[in-house]
């Protein structure tokens, strides 16, 4: 897909006023945000400002303090019940949980398994996936991210780069709705970086929704469309990545990118 911008219809994300606090620390104050289906979404922000809470909330690995996310039309955590609305129980919000898909900065695979059983094991014991199929599945993802001839090794046998692109296609075995990445070049030496930005820029261009923790502005410049900021847990910049690269309305966003680009 050519086109990144679309915006017409419906918002496949739907944050709304979300707020989360871990005691006395107001960690998102209000954040309201909508994606739709084939955006990627640049996310940048100073370490601290609650960019990982926002995308942990967003994937329920935090139960938000307050307002809603709609992802697919589908309010996440709660229900509306004939009593009002009513928390969901954990076996509803990991099958929720499952419309996403997230890559964390540590890649998180299990050092015992092999590449391919890293990338098939949900879809087998969670989608119910047969082994051939998932096998198949498996390879063909593998293949996807450049790594297909890797599928019998074992993780400490892989540099980091290729680590983390196996815990892309990990993510991707569960065909997610929406991909979620939280800094993933942040641990990577440097030589790294371009395989996975490039792999991410990949899936940007066939049209997969994706919010991305990033400090690297040369991939928001090549594979977002749009870039936020957040600041003190609230949004304080949303618009065009060109618009924002270069002529940014927040003196936050100045400043976070003059100190980004001159590390
Ligand atoms: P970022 O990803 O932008 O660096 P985080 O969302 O990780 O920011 O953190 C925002 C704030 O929330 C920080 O002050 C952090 O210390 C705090 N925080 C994050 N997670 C927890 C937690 N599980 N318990 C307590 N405080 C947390
Ligand atoms: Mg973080």
């Amino acid at each position: 897909m050519t086109d990144r911008t679309r915006s017409t219809g419906q918002p496949l994300l739907s944050i709304r006023n979300l707020r989360k606090s871990y005691g006395d620390n107001e960690v998102l104050r209000g954040v309201s945000l909508d994606l739709h289906r084939g955006e990627t979404v640049a996310i940048l922000g100073a370490s601290g400002s609650g960019k990982s809470t926002m995308l942990r909330c967003v994937n329920y690995l935090e139960r938000p303090d307050g307002g809603s996310i709609t992802l697919g039309g589908e309010l996440l955590g709660c229900e509306l019940s004939s009593r009002g609305l009513r928390m969901l129980g954990e076996g509803k919000i990991s099958r929720q949980r499952q419309k996403t898909g997230m890559v964390f900065q540590s890649f998180n695979l299990f050092p015992h398994w092999t590449v391919l059983r890293n990338v098939i094991d949900a879809p087998i014991h969670v989608r119910g996936l047969d082994k051939g199929k998932a096998r198949e599945l498996g390879l063909r993802l593998l293949s996807r991210v450049g790594l297909e001839d890797r599928a019998d090794s074992y993780p400490k046998h892989l540099s980091g780069g290729q680590q983390q692109r196996v815990s892309i296609a990990r993510a991707l075995a569960m065909e997610p709705e929406l991909l979620l990445f939280d800094e993933p070049t942040s641990a990577l030496d440097p030589a790294n970086v371009g395989e996975v930005t490039s792999v991410m820029k990949q899936l940007a261009d066939e049209g997969s929704t994706m919010m991305v923790v990033t400090h690297e502005v040369g991939f928001a410049r090549a594979a977002a469309s749009r870039v936020v900021v957040v600041a003190n847990g609230s949004i304080v910049e949303d618009g065009h990545t060109e618009q924002v690269l270069q002529a940014p309305r927040s003196p936050i966003t100045e400043s976070f990118l003059e100190n980004t680009l001159h590390r």
